[in-house]
Order: structure tokens, then sequence, then C-alpha cells
């Protein structure tokens, strides 16, 4: 799981940003402003069965994670959380 759905910056942040985009979402922030320091992206590649490629993309640490449980969450209440 990405540890930035409970990081005070994640709707300022340039990482998770680009992690939304890979994922199709739609963004927290139109134009972030914030760059964390040493973000660690762990990327799985999947086959699936039809012959295309599914990626997973989680930043499972980084400098300037700053704990702030459920920040994604009260952004989008009632939504899924992103895993
Ligand atoms: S953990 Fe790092 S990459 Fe993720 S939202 Fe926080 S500052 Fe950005």
């Amino acid at each position: 799981m990405c540890i930035c759905v409970n990081c005070e910056w994640v709707d300022r942040c340039k990482t998770y940003h680009a992690v939304e985009r890979q994922h199709g979402a739609e963004h927290l922030a139109t134009s972030p402003d914030f760059q964390g320091k040493n973000p660690r992206i762990h990327v799985i590649v999947r086959d699936l069965k039809n012959q295309t490629i599914e990626t997973e993309w989680d930043v499972r640490s980084c400098g300037s994670y700053k704990e702030s449980p459920g920040k994604w969450l009260r952004l989008r209440p009632g939504q899924p959380v992103p895993t």
C-alpha cells in the first residue's frame, strides 16, 4: 500500500501526483508544489490474461513522510482509499 494516503503532504505532493497519473486516477492537486525527499517507489508489473500488462506504483518510503492518518480519506470522504 502507498504510504502517501496517510501523509500530510499528499494533496500538495509532486510524487503522489505522478503516482496518480500512472494509475489513471483523478488528481487531488492540479498544481502540486511540494517535492518530498528521496521517495522510493515500488513498481509491480503483472501480465494479464489478454496479453496486456498492469502496473502498480506505490511509494514505500520517503524522507518527507509526515504521518496524518486518514488524510487521503478526509479529502475524498466516502471513496475507496487507493491500495
Ligand atoms: S510520503 Fe513522500 S511522496 Fe508520499 S505524499 Fe508524503 S511527501 Fe509525497
